[in-house]
């Protein structure tokens, strides 16, 4: 297992009471205008999604990693998007890929 492999730089601050950093990836603007409510790039190859999730930063819907796709970190990976959100009415899970933690 190597955990370590990547992203170990967003940690420089991780321990103090046994708190995480705080993300201030979430603070940024967020996008207003959701996409339509499935997963374009499923769509495309026929797939099927179990979760969906929306890009904070510009509004894009893509499956979760629930699902063989993982399109949602695919747009994270391309893009450097970091925050998505469930589309869920009412909920307020969101997922930073940079701190790879829920915010
Ligand atoms: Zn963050
Ligand atoms: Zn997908
Ligand atoms: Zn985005």
């Amino acid at each position: 297992m190597t955990l370590d492999a990547q992203g170990t730089k967003a940690t420089d601050r991780a321990g103090l009471n046994g708190q995480a950093p705080r993300c201030d990836h979430v603070d940024q603007p967020s996008a207003v205008a959701y996409g339509p409510p499935e997963c374009t790039a499923c769509l495309a190859l026929g797939r099927v999604w179990t979760r969906l999730l929306v890009c904070l930063s510009c509004g894009w819907v893509a499956c979760s990693d629930d699902a063989r796709g993982g399109h949602a970190r695919a747009h994270y990976e391309e893009t450097d998007h970091p925050v998505v959100a469930t589309l869920e009415p009412g909920s307020t899970w969101r997922w930073c890929y940079v701190h790879r933690r829920t915010v």
